[in-house]
């Protein structure tokens, strides 16, 4: 068995050599996604040189964050479905939301957020498969959306989150459309940086179509529980 700073650095590697390989203009950063693995696992990432993390669930992830609180410089980021009774908890922990898919949560996030902190970094989740199981808005709310979280104090609109489809047929057009959404959003919007997009199973494909940001678990820590 490998061991998890073994893992990361054959990730950093593969996305590296992708990467030179493809041409891919646009620099491509790692989030390791630690969801149900334990805080030493994130420790062994961190020794490793890891500094993006992402959780799923606001309670585990303060726990981890406590628990890890000699690593100050970690960047936390949240990437569950954002539920109204957790935003305090998310707001107190975590450096960025990639899940923000309604008006209602974006305003919580932004009465919450101590203004003595940096502004909460915002990624709006689009449900570009259309699945109904999938949470995250509609193609068409996306603009109305971004104006709104542009317009709130203590947030930063950086971009686009999404969760593409099993399927590699209907992944390409989604794919697609995430990076012309993604285009058109930058262009109105100079704080917008972030196309986050692609996990263990689909990375590549998403590099190809403009990912800024990939959300790796498996491929680091290994399966989980
Ligand atoms: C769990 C999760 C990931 C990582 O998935 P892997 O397949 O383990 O790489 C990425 N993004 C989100 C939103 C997740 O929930």
């Amino acid at each position: 068995m490998k061991t998890i700073a073994e893992q990361l650095q054959s990730v950093y590697q593969a996305i590296h050599s992708f990467c030179s390989s493809n041409a891919t203009a646009q620099e491509v950063s790692l989030l390791a996604v630690s969801k149900k693995h334990p805080a030493d696992a994130i420790r062994q990432a961190y020794n490793a040189g890891q500094r993006q993390f992402g959780e799923n669930y606001a309670q585990e992830g303060a726990e981890k964050k406590a628990q890890l609180a000699d690593l100050s410089d970690i960047e936390w980021h949240f990437i569950g479905p954002v539920q109204s009774n957790k935003t305090q908890l998310i707001v107190d922990t975590f450096n960025w939301v990639q899940s923000v898919d309604r008006g209602k949560i974006a305003r919580r996030l932004s009465k919450q957020r101590s203004p003595a902190l940096a502004p909460l970094q915002i990624c709006l989740q689009v449900n570009i498969s259309g699945e109904t199981t999938k949470s995250g808005m509609a193609v068409s709310e996306v603009f109305a959306l971004a104006e709104q979280v542009d317009a709130l104090p203590n947030l930063t609109l950086r971009g686009l989150m999404c969760i593409g489809s099993d399927n590699p047929a209907h992944q390409q057009q989604e794919f697609t459309r995430m990076q012309q959404l993604f285009e058109e959003l930058k262009q109105q919007y100079k704080t917008v940086d972030t196309l986050s997009m692609g996990m263990s199973g689909d990375w590549q494909q998403a590099i190809n179509y403009g990912a800024t940001m990939i959300r790796l678990g498996t491929a680091i820590f290994g399966s989980r529980q």
